[in-house]
């Protein structure tokens, strides 16, 4: 039988791997880079069009790959110029990326798992379950496939990314470095590596792994000056408290310029105190961090409400006084859902979460 998923799907694999596929296949590792440059600087999916290979090597290739990105099942646009693609994988499964243009850049906002298994209360893909890790093609399928429709229309292209879609991007570490690598050739997608930002809600042993690998630029999703708050609102912090979670981050940028982005979600009563805005200046004192106060967007079902943005002016004051660099991100896309905490992708749960929480719900309506 042979179909086309028995093919090897050239979006899996990074330089490296590319030219050792070619060399295992008897050909010069050089092929590597210019196939990669067909593939992420043309946009090219069919080897036909590779016009500087052979016409005997074209069909060696077309028999053995393919160059295979997710679909688009659903393409929605924001009234404020940001858009967001629901696209569908090769096992029926469907993740959400957003595209969200601002006048001295577009971001693509990526996804790293279907679903994501940390069930951080305030937030939406949190609720739908977790179904499994994104193959790497799957990860740097969706820039591929954004560039492609953007160049379509003529829009901004991507010029920076953010791992800050559905899943905690580092309990798929493997497969995000290998997409990473590729956002940053030269010969793929050459994003400079400030450009491209991974978020994490702080899995210590893995971050110590990315400081071996990599120097991308760091997010954090702190939410919480204090460990019994946040372990609440991010239960993994019952497994990796603040002060460790903290102490990785600082070993990561080490004693350079480089900044970690702090993410703090702003919940109505929950964190936003005068006292909690100084605590979490004290907590962040010996980390060179700046901090972006995210107004929570809701969901259907979310316990929580979004601060007053007087409350979140507040609270940035507090941080300013600090000496703190404190910026409110702009909700962006939120008449399409397509805000922080938003994307839900459409997936079958293996958690039972989505179940649990429906009983939850019912049950505390009653
Ligand atoms: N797992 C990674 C990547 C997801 S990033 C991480 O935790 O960083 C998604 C960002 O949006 C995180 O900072 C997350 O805390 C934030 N977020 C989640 N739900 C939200 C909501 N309902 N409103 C605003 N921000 C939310």
């Amino acid at each position: 039988m042979s179909t086309e998923t028995d093919k090897v799907n050239l979006l899996d694999f990074d330089r490296a791997a590319l030219a050792a596929w070619f060399e295992a296949r008897g050909e010069k590792p050089f092929r590597a880079q210019q196939v990669l440059k067909w593939i992420y600087q043309q946009g090219v999916d069919s080897f036909d069009a590779m016009t500087n290979l052979g016409k005997g090597l074209r069909g060696d290739l077309a028999a053995a790959a393919e160059i295979r990105a997710p679909t688009v099942a659903a393409d929605q646009r924001s009234s404020d110029g940001s858009r967001k693609w629901l696209f569908q994988l090769a096992d029926g499964n469907r993740i959400e990326t957003v595209y969200i243009p601002e006048p001295d850049r577009a971001t693509l906002c990526i996804s790293s798992q279907v679903g994501c298994a940390l069930n951080c209360t305030f937030c939406s893909t949190a609720r739908q379950g977790f179904n499994r890790n994104l193959t790497s093609g799957e990860i740097i399928g969706q820039l591929w496939m954004a560039s492609r429709l953007l160049a379509q229309d003529g829009t901004r292209p991507v010029s920076n990314v953010v791992l800050m879609g559905m899943g905690e991007p580092l309990l798929n570490f493997d497969n995000v470095m290998v997409a990473v690598s590729l956002m940053q050739d030269d010969f793929a997608c050459a994003l400079s590596k400030r450009r491209v930002t991974l978020s994490t809600a702080g899995v210590v042993p893995a971050l110590r792994r990315l400081a071996e690998v990599t120097d991308i630029s760091l997010a954090l999703s702190l939410h919480a000056p204090d460990d019994d708050l946040r372990n609440r609102l991010v239960p993994l912090n019952q497994k990796y408290p603040i002060a460790d979670v903290l102490q990785a981050c600082r070993d990561y940028v080490g004693g350079g310029r480089r900044r970690v982005t702090v993410e703090y979600v702003m919940l109505d009563g929950i964190n936003d105190s005068d006292a909690q805005a100084r605590a979490l200046a004290r907590v962040l004192r010996k980390l060179p961090s700046k901090i972006n106060l995210i107004p929570f967007n809701p969901f259907p079902a979310a316990h929580y409400r979004r601060s007053s943005p007087e409350r979140i002016d507040r609270f940035r004051d507090i941080l300013h006084r600090a000496g703190i660099v404190t910026i409110t991100r702009k909700t962006r896309g939120d008449d399409i859902d397509a805000a922080c905490g938003q994307l839900a992708g459409d997936f079958r749960d293996r958690t039972r979460r989505r179940e649990r929480f429906a009983v939850q719900v019912i049950g505390g309506a009653t």
